[in-house]
């Protein structure tokens, strides 16, 4: 028979709390993201209130973006927060040999997943400009769902401002990241043709806009009331037009005021 191990015991009191907000939820994860299965509800609750703890400053958690992010609430009202979480499956706690850690619940990961992946995403913009291409190091080794998030915001983005830094990324990173990566390389080379046909085509009719106002309003009333329905077989007024160019003028696109049949007019 083995010795029995024996653990520290704790004990969940969220008292009374009966909802938290999803920020707080967003900034207690985001806390707890430093500590898995290195650190506890009570470090958790000193890094949310900014609590000067030695062991806290020799780990650096006071460079948590959520260190103080409860500053001014005592440190039990915050570990009843946080048990909170651990009671509605957002945090739970694992033990290692005689002491219970944090560790994330699917539940809770979904959520700190999108807040880390928009957090790296702002680090990497930042790194694009600065041209600190050495930044892509300190993205291996992650959690590869929350690497494939962020590479989905950047492909969302449409950022072609990325595409070097993405460049950099794919040089150091493994197999499967790396056709991630090429994929969103595509995807934004991709973005930014569409970008300058978008523009084109803005342009092309706003110069169509322009030679319709050119003609005087009494006139483009008259025209507009005087176009060739098919389905009425009359002439009708048109209705939710564009204005488009031809080649000997512009055209009308629009639908009959009477049927809602589409119709056209070209005017010369
Ligand atoms: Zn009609």
């Amino acid at each position: 028979m083995g010795k029995k191990i024996k653990r520290v015991r704790f004990e969940l009191d969220p008292m009374g709390i009966q909802t938290l907000s999803d920020s707080e939820i967003k900034i207690i994860l985001r806390g707890a993201d430093d500590l898995i299965m290195s650190g506890g509800r009570a470090m958790l609750a000193k890094i949310l209130t900014g609590s000067k703890d030695k062991r806290l400053l020799e780990h650096g958690l006071d460079q948590s973006p959520v260190y103080g992010a409860f500053k001014g609430t005592s440190q039990k009202d915050v570990l009843a927060k946080v048990d909170w979480l651990i009671l509605h499956d957002y945090l739970a706690i694992e033990y290692d040999y005689r002491i219970p850690l944090l560790v994330f619940t699917d539940k809770g990961w979904a959520i700190e997943r999108e807040t880390y992946s928009d957090e790296l995403f702002t680090k990497l913009l930042d790194a694009a400009e600065k041209r600190q291409y050495e930044f892509v190091e300190t993205l291996k080794d992650r959690d590869r769902g929350m690497i494939f998030r962020l590479l989905d915001k950047i492909a969302d983005s449409g950022n072609k401002d990325l595409i070097v830094i993405l460049k950099a990324w794919q040089m150091i990173d493994y197999k499967k990241v790396k056709a991630r990566i090429q994929k969103v390389i595509e995807v934004l080379e991709q973005a930014t043709d569409d970008t300058n046909r978008t523009l084109e085509q803005e342009t092309i009719s706003f110069t169509a806009h322009k030679k319709w106002l050119s003609i005087p309003a009494e006139t483009r009333k008259k025209l507009e009331r005087n176009v060739w329905c098919t389905n009425c077989g009359d002439v009708v007024q048109i209705e939710k037009y564009t204005v488009k160019e031809v080649k000997y003028g512009i055209v009308l696109h629009g639908t009959c005021k009477t049927c809602g049949h589409e119709v056209a007019r070209v005017i010369e």
